[in-house]
Formats: structure tokens, sequence, C-alpha cells
């Protein structure tokens, strides 16, 4: 890439010259002549030339052009003016994308003021490493809002955070703590509960809701899975009002059809994990999209991987589950069939590792059914709304904050280019450089 130089050489013609010998008597022939200036590089001011642009606004431009100006994004496409204090970025043979969007993880593991001490500076280092600039914690320790300071006020290096805070709406436990969330709840036959859960006196329900808010928190969110005549959906609705009364948005765990088709009547504003336990109907599938509630994939916590022995795994390294081998493609065809009724289908992982090989895995299983251009639209323009941010990221439009990653390929050529990012710009700054 070009160095980050403070000087750059620029060939300026001298107009003067030639308007004075324009007007001379002396009957010369207008001469235009040349110098080469030094001017000094506004490194706020950046220009990305050359480059297959995928937009995420449904646009894409080749040997284009993206200008970035004190962190927003001021013009694409072809034909657009170098300025001359630009600082140039070549991206010839690679692409131009929005910065990616994690819509849905847990960011601090094991002791979070060891973790804040030790790790989190290195972790958040990859989140933009494999162009993540905007990542949606949804639950984890309070210390999470000190990490978001962190970054926000430029002390360490980092993706956007937007955070969640977890509020009980019944009395049933989560699921086991030790493995992914999604994937080791009681939504799952034949372990659904068979009687009422535990209702959940309406004052706690209410300030859990304003404690978050009062945190700084930015969204609430809770596990659902609905019990035979259970108190979830009137303590859900509870904790969405309220969430709302506070400015903040509810955010709904639920991975059984069961449970979501209860869910959404409680109005919740983002649903988290595609239904993967059981199959929808068309008629399920629609009275889901019409309830108008943007959802993220985290198709890849069913998935099937392998480790070094060839053994299947999931994702995390437990070993497969055989049990939930019908997920493996109930998420993955609900989610079609979701995405095809129009539903807004966002980005998510829910996991709590290396972000690259999350993406890795999400990209798998999202393949499953999505092409290319349906992923790359997932990721950008859908994700964006799916976490309420879409006047500000997930496109490459005048005025947006300029989140930008360039890769090295064509990720509508080959999906798996999206993990070959080379250059990373948050905010109109660059925070990853591999070029
Ligand atoms: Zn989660």
């Amino acid at each position: 890439m070009h160095k980050l130089a403070f000087y750059k050489l620029v060939t300026v013609f001298l107009f003067a010259t030639v308007f004075l010998a324009a007007c001379s008597d002396q009957g010369a022939t207008v001469v235009s002549e040349s110098d080469t200036v030094n001017i000094p590089v506004d490194e706020s001011v950046i220009f990305i030339t050359n480059a297959h642009i995928i937009d995420g606004a449904g646009n894409v431009f080749e040997r284009g052009s993206l200008l970035i100006e004190n962190g927003r994004i001021s013009e694409v496409g072809n034909g657009i003016v170098e300025p001359l204090n630009a600082l140039v970025i070549d991206a010839g043979g690679k692409t131009v994308m929005p910065g990616f969007i994690e819509g849905h993880r847990h960011i601090i593991r094991g002791n979070p003021d060891e973790w804040m001490a030790n790790q989190s500076e290195t972790n958040m280092q990859e989140f933009l490493d494999a162009g993540f600039t905007t990542v949606l914690s949804a639950i984890d320790a309070p210390q999470i809002l000190e990490l978001r300071r962190r970054i926000n006020e430029g002390e360490i290096a980092g993706p956007r955070l937007l955070t969640g805070s977890f509020v009980p709406i019944n009395s049933l436990p989560p699921g086991e703590p030790t493995t992914d969330p999604a994937r080791t709840d009681v939504s799952r036959p034949p372990n659904r509960p068979t009687e009422p859960a535990g209702k959940i006196p309406d004052q706690v329900i209410i300030d859990a809701v304003n404690n978050i808010a009062d945190q700084g928190f930015d969204f609430t969110k809770t596990v659902v899975t609905v019990t035979p005549n259970g108190p979830e959906v009137e303590s859900l609705t509870l904790m969405v009002e309220e969430t709302h009364k506070r400015g903040l948005k509810a955010i709904v765990h639920a991975v059984g059809k069961w449970d979501l088709l209860e869910v959404i009547k409680a109005k919740p504003d983002h649903l988290v994990h595609t239904p993967h336990i059981g199959q929808l109907t068309d008629e399920e599938v629609q009275t889901i999209v019409d309830a108008g509630i943007p959802m993220v994939s985290s198709l890849g916590t069913l998935g099937i991987f392998y480790d070094e022995n060839n053994q299947p795994i999931f994702r995390d390294g437990y070993p497969y589950s055989w049990d939930t081998l019908p997920s493996v493609g109930q998420g993955p065809v609900n989610a079609r069939l979701l995405w095809n009724a129009g539903i807004t289908y966002g980005f998510g992982t829910d996991t709590t590792f290396n972000p690259r090989e999350t993406l890795k895995h999400e990209l798998k299983t999202l393949f499953l059914v999505f092409s290319e251009q349906d992923i790359i639209e997932i990721m950008t323009a859908h994700t964006a709304k799916a976490v309420f941010l879409e006047d500000e990221i997930g496109s490459l439009e005048p005025g947006k904050a300029a989140d930008v990653v360039i890769i090295d390929g064509d990720p509508l050529d080959d999906l798996f280019d999206l993990l070959k990012v080379d250059l990373v710009i948050k905010g109109g700054h660059i925070v990853v450089n591999r070029m």
C-alpha cells in the first residue's frame, strides 16, 4: 500500500505561466508547463481507488473509487476526482466493502477483571483484524461497559460495541452454562418443559430493565422457552414495554419454533437465533415475517466441524452430539424460507472465541442455503438494520460512517475471500493494514 507518508509528490500544472504566455504580445504558443511539488497529506482524507466496490446498497462498481473525509464517506463510484491532499490507497485486484457487523456475540471470558487486564486489547484487535467494525455483545459481564468506554475514548482500538444485558422472564434456567448457550437449552424435545415455569414478579422485571438502562446498556435481552400455560408472553410483553420506556431495544433468544411463534406476540425488537428446532410451515414462516422483527442468524451454532482426527465436533470443540443433527438442516432451511418471505436477516455467530474462525463457521452454514450475493447482503445492509444502525453503517453511501474493509479477492466469486481481510478502516481511521 501507499506508505503513510506525510507528503506526496503531485504533478501540478502551472496555469499562471500558461496564462502569461497566452497574453503576451510575442505570439508564443501556449505551453503547458508543469512542476512537481510537495503537498502535505491530510490523513483524514482517504481516497481508495482502482477498486472492485460492493457498496452494500445493491451496487457493484468496477475500477471505482471511495472518498473518505473526516470519518465519513463523501463519495463512492466512478469518475471521482482524487483530492490533492488525500492519502491514496490503490486497491487494484481487491474488493472494497462495508465493515463487517457481528450481530450477536459474547465477549468477556473467564474472570472479567483478569480478562480486561490481560486479554481485552488483543481480543478487540482480533475483531478488527477479521474485518468487524461493529459488534453487538448480547450479555456479558458489566465490564463490557468499561471496555466500550475505552474504545470510544480511544484508549484501545476496537470495534463499535453495542451492549445488552439479561432480564429473566420466567424461572426456567437458560441452559447448561459451559457450552454454547444456543445449543444446550431446554427447547429441544424431549427436554421441553411439561409444567408451567414460575412467574418472575413484575416489579423484578421492571427493576431489572431500569437497572440495565441506568448502567448505559443499549439492549435488554432474555432467553425464552415457553412452558404450558406459563408466564412467558405476559412477562416478556412487560419487559419489552419497560425497555421501550427507557429508549432501549429488546432482544429475545428463541430457538424452538414453538417458542418463536409465541415470543413474537410480545413484539420484541430483535430475534436472536434462527429457529433450528422444528421445521417451519409456510404459514408459520408468514406469521413470523409479518411480525416485522429482524432476526440474527447464528446458524454455525449447530454446524458440524471436524477436529484434527476427523472427529465431528461443534465449532467450540465439544464432541458432536447426534441428537442435534436435525438442527443442521432445520436452521438453514428455516432461514431460507424466512428470507424468501422477506425477513430482515442479520449476521451473528453467538460465539465466544476467535472472530475470524467464527466468521468461517458461520459462512459455511449460511452457504448451505444462500448465495454469495445473499450472504453479502445479509452481512451488510441486513445486519445494520438488525442492530438499528442502518442510517450509520452497513453500506458505503455518502454521509455514513467510514467503516470499510479491503479484501484480497472477490467474495462474489469466492465467498471465503471474506476471510482475506487486507485493510480495515473504522470511522475514517486505518485500524488494520496488511497491504
Ligand atoms: Zn447469545
